[in-house]
């Protein structure tokens, strides 16, 4: 297959950090998440992280400026000329945009943005049940994939926590967030003939396989 330069859209819960994590070892190719960018610039309380904070606790987007400006930056890095898996990124159109233009100053297209697609009770009963590990960041849910401790990593033996923005208040925000902002993001890629859309439903490996097989089967007809 050729280089890989792919977007992860659908809502917050539907197993895009999951799969995107299985994709870039499937395919060699960086997992580029700006959640975990953001969180990892806030466990460091750098200004980018600080400055990041009250829009993720609130469960609201952090402005543009500062996203694409990272995500440019990000995109230079040299890992991410064989390809990308973009998850969280764009977000709304103005992103979408920003990105298109990023992507045509280094001569990239992207090969497609696949939309993971779950209800809203699915995301609702994954966010607020999932656990992640403080040291590590290993992902759990109390009920689909617990630990073989309650609130003990199995990786790292570290603490199992929710992540702030899990609680039910926020995820309920973040839902309409996705509605409002990232919605017209999917319409925008459909226009360009850039979706691919799989359910999120079943097992992790099943939904891999399915995202492997669309995209297999995209490159063939294309
Ligand atoms: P995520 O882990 O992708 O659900 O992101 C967690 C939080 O980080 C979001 O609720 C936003 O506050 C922030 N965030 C992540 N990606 C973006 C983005 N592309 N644009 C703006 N805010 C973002």
């Amino acid at each position: 297959m050729e280089a890989m330069e792919l977007v992860l859209l659908g809502p917050p819960g539907a197993g895009k950090g999951t799969q995107a994590d299985h994709l870039a070892a499937h395919f060699g190719v960086p997992h580029i998440s700006t959640g975990a960018i953001f969180r990892q610039n806030l466990a460091d309380r750098t200004p980018l992280g600080l400055e990041a904070r009250r829009y993720m606790e609130a469960g609201q987007l952090v402005p543009d400026e500062v996203t694409i400006g990272m995500v440019a930056a990000r995109l230079q890095e040299p890992d991410a000329r064989a390809g990308f898996i973009l998850d969280g990124f764009p977000r709304n159109v103005a992103q979408a945009e920003a990105l298109d233009r990023m992507l045509a100053r280094s001569g990239v297209g992207l090969t497609a943005a696949l939309l993971l697609e779950a209800d809203r009770d699915l995301v609702m009963a994954r966010l607020t049940g999932r656990r992640v590990c403080e040291r590590c960041g290993a992902t759990y849910h109390v009920e689909y994939h617990p630990p073989k401790v309650a609130g003990v990593c199995d990786v790292c033996g570290g603490p199992l926590v929710q992540r702030p923005d899990d609680r039910p208040e926020t995820v309920a925000r973040r839902l309409d967030v996705y509605e409002q902002e990232t919605r017209p993001v999917v319409d925008y890629y459909r226009r360009r003939g850039l979706l691919v859309t799989v359910p999120a439903e079943g097992a992790e490996n099943e939904v891999t396989r399915r995202i492997i097989a669309a995209l297999h089967h995209r490159e063939l007809e294309a």
